[in-house]
């Protein structure tokens, strides 16, 4: 039987698992950590449990696809639930206001809120669906370093939408263009940070990200985030990919332009004719393939934001927070200055507060609740992240607490912080970025690193930081298209 090693146990890597396993290839997955998820992992603090990375989740259909290629029921390993509220906004003004599921019912909301014909909000959120209708099949679902790509029927889809794809304008711009409430404006601008992005450099055709959220719908797993990698790992141990933990790759072993194999810090070789590395790609090349020359105008792009996460026991529930929660800044333009041109925390930072336990009560105590507070920060440059933490944490509490009248001092009962240095420690994530790099530039998707090696046969990549980008469905979708690209086992 063909060999296939994948290097890392992230989402990306457990799809690739799966996809290559069902292909016909005995699969090892090699982590170095004690567990599967990289990002997506969970711990529990005091009775709490906490997902500890992503919070949000779309495109469910691109997990289950995964159970439906095995010959699975995927409601047998995994089941979720569309949120009729997605989020619950604080702007810096005082007002509040509910996304709603319905696009109807959301752009009424905004009409009463903030005085915008309702009709001018579904147009936005139409066409929002229209760029991505005429983009994904090319930009995420293909490879977009194979000719083939570009002379199939789906690059047609794009050429009547290109003057909609707003190429030459940023996201903001595209967007105060089009409202004139300020707050709005932020609302949607905030799309950017989905993949660690400047709303006021990337271009505006991320303004195809609410259309993800607002039309095919936000959802909550039964049981949390971390119950996508749990059903996925039990759906690869089923069709025969062994996991090793504790087992981090030193080395792919290449001869002759072709890959061999893996050496892991044991000194154990495991031989393979296809390699997948998962793991972050400027390390894999940094330190998997010192003997390969690196891509350097790819690995030296311009890395996504980080997070700083504080992980709250929370012993008094808030009836007015839901699953999704934030909190803004009052100069959204002077906070990504702070993140992206000074490399610093905002000290008006906007704060998302997701609780769980809001769906899946045992994740906290009786009468409590579990708080994830994410800031977006900049990736690690060496900042004194020290010092950034301990002032962010208590501009964090001070502005939530104004925000819900209270001292939320008082309900803290237990505490764990997660920042950009702890998450490149704990996941190899090249300087903490959350998301690979950043898609700031209008040619980030061009300059993504592909997923296959156009030097050495068998070697390909899948995850966050490569074509097609960061997020859970990207990533997904890198291990579908490795699993495009990688030879039929036998040939
Ligand atoms: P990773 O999660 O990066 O995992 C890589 C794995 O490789 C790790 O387990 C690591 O230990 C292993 N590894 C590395 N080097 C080696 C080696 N040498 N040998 C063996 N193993 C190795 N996305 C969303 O869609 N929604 C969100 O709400 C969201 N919020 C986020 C919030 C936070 C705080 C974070 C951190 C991320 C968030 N993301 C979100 C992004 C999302 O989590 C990632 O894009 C996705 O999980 C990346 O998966 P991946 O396949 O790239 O693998």
């Amino acid at each position: 039987m063909n060999q296939a090693v994948v290097i890392g146990a992230g989402i990306g890597g457990i799809a690739a698992s799966i996809r290559l396993a069902v292909q016909g290839y005995a699969v090892t997955v090699l982590e170095a950590n004690a567990t599967f998820g990289g990002k997506m992992t969970q711990f529990t603090l005091n009775g709490y449990r906490f997902d500890k990375g992503p919070s949000l989740f779309t495109m469910p259909h691109l997990v289950d696809e995964l159970f439906t290629l095995a010959g699975r029921n995927p409601q047998d390993y995994f089941r979720y639930q569309r949120l009729d509220i997605i989020t619950q906004y604080f702007f810096a003004d005082g007002t509040r206001l509910t996304a709603y599921r319905e696009p109807e019912k959301f752009a009424r909301e905004v009409e009463q809120k903030f005085k915008i014909p309702k009709e001018k909000v579904t147009a936005y959120l139409a066409k929002s669906a229209r760029m991505y209708d005429a983009t994904a099949d090319t930009f995420l679902h293909k490879s977009l370093h194979q000719l083939s790509t570009y002379f199939s029927a789906d690059v047609l889809k794009t050429i009547p939408v290109l003057p909609e794809l707003g190429l030459t304008t940023t996201m903001h711009a595209a967007n105060a263009k089009q409202f004139k409430d300020k707050r709005l404006v932020q609302l949607l601008d905030r799309f950017a940070t989905y993949n660690g992005s400047d709303p006021y450099q990337a271009p505006a055709t991320l303004n195809l990200i609410p259309h993800l959220e607002h039309n095919l719908g936000a959802f909550y797993p039964e049981g949390g985030i971390y119950a996508i990698a749990q059903s996925l790992v039990k759906l690869a141990t089923e069709l025969g990919v062994v996991f090793r933990y504790h087992e981090k790759v030193e080395e792919i072993l290449i001869q002759s332009n072709q890959v061999i194999g893996v050496r892991t810090a044991q000194q154990a070789i495991v031989p393979a004719e296809v390699v997948v590395s998962n793991m972050d790609v400027v390390p894999t090349y940094r330190k998997l393939l010192p003997q390969l020359k690196a891509p350097e105008k790819t690995l030296q792009q311009p890395r996504s934001s980080s997070a700083l996460i504080f992980y709250w026991g929370i012993n008094r529930e808030f009836p007015e927070l839901h699953l999704h929660n934030i909190f803004f800044s009052k100069d959204y333009k002077k906070e990504f200055e702070h993140i992206f041109q000074h490399k610093t925390i905002s000290p008006d930072p906007t704060v998302y507060v997701n609780i769980t336990s809001k769906f899946s009560p045992e994740d906290a105590p009786e009468a409590s609740e579990n708080w994830f507070v994410m800031v977006n920060v900049p990736h690690n440059s060496g900042q004194n992240w020290v010092d950034l933490v301990e002032v962010t944490r208590e501009t964090v509490i001070r502005k939530l607490s104004q925000a819900l009248h209270t001292d939320l001092n008082a309900y803290i009962t237990c505490e764990q912080a997660w920042d950009p240095v702890g998450i490149e420690a704990d996941t190899s994530s090249f300087a903490g970025a959350l998301y690979g790099s950043s898609s700031n530039n209008r040619l980030a998707a061009f300059l993504r690193h592909p997923n296959f090696s156009s030097k050495v046969k068998g070697l390909f990549f899948c995850g966050g930081s490569v074509h097609p980008g960061g997020g859970i469905p990207l990533s997904l979708l890198s291990a579908k298209i490795v699993s495009s690209l990688v030879p039929q086992p036998g040939t």
